[in-house]
């Protein structure tokens, strides 16, 4: 059943070199959020902590309208400013020192303070030696789980959180349908998005570890980056296509 035509639509978009990057068009892309009927919402989901991410915003010329940001890997949910702490609560279980010994105890460096979180472990393990250190996590007591993206980069998260379970959980509670949640990406650690939503927006200057793996009816934009969101957010409807 098609969503009512009054209903919000959302845009859970990843940051570094989907949304920004390179003198990426943003104002066109604030524009036309602020002109949307239905609204289309906003929400950032990054990497990187919460934190990192306002920071970002906060160092732009325009004032993009975003509603909620999902950090660290969906380990952190902030809506309108305000901790969900509801969200995190279902992590209580997952001791990060323990992962940060069972890794560093091996050599593994981790990455620098502002990468971590109470809820995600951030390490540089060589892609080569990656199967000893998932090895030497299931031998902690709770479960892990692990994104791994480009040469090194080694992430561990709760098995609940994530990208796209987090995207999914948000649109819920801002009272979003799932046939108007809308997420885009750019590289492996986005891959989560795609398989936990139905629409999604690879954009233009993705790179090949993501375009080879979502499925042919993720929306492919030929333009980068902001400009590729636009395009995105036209081919869903969620905008006018002129
Ligand atoms: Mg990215």
């Amino acid at each position: 059943m098609p969503a009512p035509p009054t209903q919000p639509w959302l845009l859970v978009s990843d940051v570094d070199d989907t949304l920004l990057g390179d003198a990426s068009p943003v104002a066109e892309l604030t524009k036309a959020l602020g002109e949307s009927q239905p609204p289309v919402l906003m929400a950032l989901n990054s990497s990187r902590p919460v934190a990192s991410v306002q920071a970002t915003l906060d160092g732009l010329q325009e004032t993009l309208p975003v509603s909620a940001i999902v950090g660290a890997l969906g380990t952190e949910i902030e809506i309108g400013g305000d901790p969900w702490k509801a969200w995190q609560a279902q992590f209580a279980e997952f001791r990060r020192e323990l992962v940060w010994s069972a890794l560093e105890g091996q050599g593994w460096q981790a990455h620098s303070a502002e990468f971590q979180t109470p809820f995600k472990a951030s390490f540089a393990v060589p892609r080569e030696q990656q199967s000893r250190a998932r090895q030497a996590l299931t031998e902690l007591p709770f479960a892990c789980r692990v994104i791994a993206s480009g040469e090194s980069d080694f992430d561990v998260i709760p098995p609940m959180a994530g990208k796209g379970r987090a995207s999914v959980a948000l649109a819920k509670e801002l009272g979003v349908p799932d046939s108007r949640l809308l997420v885009a990406g750019d590289s492996a650690n986005d891959l989560d998005l795609f398989e936990h939503v139905e629409r999604g927006i690879v954009v233009g200057n993705a790179r090949q570890e993501l375009l080879d793996r979502v499925a042919p009816t993720v929306f492919r934009a030929e333009q980068p980056r902001a400009a590729g969101l636009l395009e995105g957010l036209r081919h869903y409807g969620a905008i006018p296509r002129v």
